[in-house]
């Protein structure tokens, strides 16, 4: 069983100063694999002052110096690709398959940031007048634990990209892979204070981030709940403020689909991650007409998702990450079947044999309307509720009908077709015929899904002020 008791403040691990200790539990067994000393406002007040002495020097740099030490985080994360993937799979019982493609997407994050502050206008002028980009100064990082290796990665790439210093406060429940991952950054010899880790309860050291006048801006990921009170509470310092915040994505499965590959493909986005995903397609949006059709189609593809060990590569759906969790989804399948909608597959309780951990059957609803609390609510898990609609006005209609607007998806053989669908979804991304991903194009949501955009050139504008000087004569 591991320990941690250090920080990682001012470019060494420190012991930490807060003292309450927490026990990490293994989704798959249940069993105590860590323990974690988490740290309180002192410790988070000590990383906020490295990051700022570092931000004296490190906000002056040159987009091209900044440029260099992407590569060398590049370089120094891509070493620990297979340790970081381990650990995701111990310690929130992510599937091997999806966890790696995770920790490659935050690796590549480094890269794609370096490619993207060749395409920013750092300076413009004309006549008398220079416009500059500036980092805004000192960012507070706050992530989920559901991808934590990802989110620490991006969100640091585009900091150190804008010319930023930060403090990351990972999920409590994500210290394990918090751990590797900084060993690993600390290898790529970074400027002392750019890069401080904070590990903690978020109403501790998220809350200090959030509070502190030093700190100038706060990315978040995380639950809409939360996301709220960093807007209020940031308010009292005018902090600027980006947050990824959940979803309730809808799929359309237009009337000319193929089932033998669309149905397979929805499946997957609803399932990804075991379903604990921000982007998963939730509401499968399919033509009356083709119901039965597609019933069918989802018995038949279940198959390709079986639940188990996470370590093994065939596994598509883990455990569920916490006991808590595991209550959720209960509570949500029991919720469905009450307000009258009915059991494709999966329903209640553990899969047979699979007792001891948190694992959860993946459901599918059908007989779902879109005003149930299945369909309105974020789950956290692996259910879908079929929703069935009568044409593509009545799809789009029904799919915009939601508090979020993370992400969506199109599934169709006529591509200009599914391309106009596409384009009246209220969401920040819309991926056509399947999932897809792209490190330079922009994430993040409209409404309640959040505000701001992560990625490429979109994601480090987000770090950035804008300065004018203006000579007189
Ligand atoms: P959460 O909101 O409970 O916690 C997220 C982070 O916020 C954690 O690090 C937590 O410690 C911290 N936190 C909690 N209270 C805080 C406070 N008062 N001040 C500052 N920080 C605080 O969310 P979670 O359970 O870790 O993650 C699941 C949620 O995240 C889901 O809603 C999911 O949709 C969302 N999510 C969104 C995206 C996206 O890109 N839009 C990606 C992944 C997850």
């Amino acid at each position: 069983m591991q320990t941690l008791t250090t920080h990682y403040i001012d470019g060494a691990f420190v012991e930490s100063h807060g003292r309450e200790v927490m026990d990490i539990i293994g989704p798959t067994n249940g069993q105590l694999i860590a323990q974690v000393n988490l740290g309180d406002e002192e410790d988070t007040r000590r990383a906020i002052a490295a990051a700022q002495r570092a931000f004296a020097t490190y906000g002056t740099s040159k987009p091209q110096e900044r440029a260099e030490i992407l590569r060398r985080l590049h370089r120094a994360a891509s070493a620990r690709i297979d340790d970081l993937t381990a650990a995701m799979v111990e310690e929130y019982g992510g599937v091997v398959q999806f966890s790696r493609l995770l920790v490659e997407s935050g690796v590549n994050a480094f890269a794609a940031a370096e490619k993207a502050i060749g395409e920013i206008p750092w300076v413009r002028s004309w006549d008398k007048t220079t416009v500059t980009l500036e980092p805004v100064g000192v960012a507070g990082l706050i992530t989920a634990w559901n991808a934590n290796v990802l989110f620490m990665c991006l969100k640091f790439a585009s900091a150190v990209a804008a010319g930023c210093t930060v403090v990351i406060k990972p999920s409590e429940m994500s210290p394990l892979q918090a751990r590797i991952l900084v060993e690993a950054l600390h290898e790529a010899k970074l400027p002392n204070g750019l890069l401080n880790v904070v590990t903690g309860r978020g109403q501790v050291v998220g809350a200090e981030l959030v509070r502190n006048p030093d700190v100038a801006k706060i990315s978040f990921t995380g639950s809409v709940g939360v996301g709220e009170s960093i807007m209020r509470d940031g308010a009292a310092t005018m902090k600027r403020v980006t947050l990824e915040l959940g979803g309730k994505s809808p799929t359309i499965l237009l009337d000319d689909a193929n089932l033998e590959e669309a149905i397979p493909a929805a499946l997957g986005m609803a399932f990804m991650n075991s379903g604990q995903a921000c982007a998963a397609g939730t509401r499968l949006l399919v033509p009356s007409k083709r119901l039965d059709a597609v019933k069918h189609a989802i018995a038949d593809a279940m198959i390709a998702f079986p639940v188990g060990d996470p370590a093994d590569p065939k596994t598509a759906v883990g455990p569920m990450v916490s006991q808590k969790q595991f209550d959720r989804v209960q509570s949500y399948i029991r919720k469905g079947i009450e307000e009258g909608a009915e059991v494709l597959v999966g329903g209640e309780g553990h899969p047979k044999g699979l007792e001891a951990g948190y694992f959860v059957k993946p459901t599918v609803f059908v007989n779902v309307s879109n005003d149930m609390t299945i369909a309105r609510e974020e789950i956290f898990g692996p259910v879908l509720s079929v929703i069935a609609y009568d044409s593509d006005e009545d799809a789009i209609r029904i799919a915009n009908d939601s508090n979020y607007g993370l992400h969506g998806a199109v599934l169709g053989t006529d591509l200009p077709r599914a391309r106009r669908v596409a384009s009246r979804l209220r969401a920040g991304r819309v991926v056509i015929n399947g999932m897809t991903d792209d490190p330079q194009a922009p994430w993040g949501g409209f409404k309640f899904s959040g505000f701001g955009r992560e990625y490429g050139a979109y994601g480090i504008n987000a770090f950035l002020e804008t300065r004018a000087i203006l000579e007189a004569a």
